[in-house]
């Protein structure tokens, strides 16, 4: 089930929706909306931005985990975006996520010879899309997908040249062109919806939480950034 405030869900192992769980109860020190420690709180850090595209994450749980994880300033900053926390999704409740009317579904995901893009046909112009993005490292994302015949079968969208990571800073990339999840569904949004998405308030706020995470983890290397 959702959480009233933040979207977030979780999804059991078990992968079906009697075994769906809400996300645990925050303690004092947490906060509600971000479900981050009050300390490392991301609230201030969200820029609501105008899109039109569903966004609708799969987290690996992984990820829910990870201080450094850029989901939570995304979900907080799009206002149709739902994160749904889970590794293995039972076929009919994966089917129930992916696909909305009205809407043609795509997965933000390369083309890779250890899972090719199926021969799709080309994008409907003007029916509005529902973005799919894995979030979890490429070795987990590409099990993910493998796992999954219904996340193979979507048409892809895949950034061909992704522009250069903020991200590198706090977490090393595996591959020359990862970029964080965030990153990477800014730029297909800019792809699918042209020029009039505006996503730089959120990357520069970004910015400043990758600044900011790296400063905590080499505080004198750091000193002096935002
Ligand atoms: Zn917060």
């Amino acid at each position: 089930m959702a959480h009233p405030e933040t979207g977030a869900r979780r999804m059991g192992q078990a992968c079906d929706h009697t075994r769906v769980n809400g996300p645990s109860i925050p303690s004092r020190a947490t906060c509600v909306r971000c479900l981050r420690p009050q300390a490392t709180c991301l609230c201030a850090l969200a820029r609501p931005t105008a899109h039109r595209t569903e966004v609708l994450v799969l987290q690996h749980p992984q990820e829910q985990r990870q201080a450094k994880n850029s989901v939570a300033m995304l979900r907080l900053s799009l206002a149709h975006c739902e994160v749904v926390v889970g590794e293995r999704f039972a076929p009919g409740a994966l089917e129930d996520l992916l696909h909305r009317p009205g809407r043609q579904t795509w997965l933000l995901y390369p083309d890779v010879p250890a899972a090719p893009a199926p021969a799709a046909p080309g994008a409907t112009a003007g029916k509005p899309v529902r973005l799919v993005v894995l979030d979890a490292t490429w070795r987990k994302s590409l099990r993910m997908l493998l796992e999954h015949p219904a996340l193979a079968a979507l048409p892809r969208l895949s950034l061909d040249a992704p522009a250069p990571t903020r991200y590198r800073a706090i977490r090393a990339a595996r591959r020359f062109d990862q970029v964080s999840t965030l990153e990477a569904t800014v730029q297909a949004l800019a792809i699918l919806e042209g020029p009039s998405f505006d996503a730089a308030p959120l990357l520069d706020a970004f910015g400043c939480f990758v600044a900011g995470v790296a400063a905590r983890q080499r505080p004198q290397a750091c000193s002096g950034q935002a």
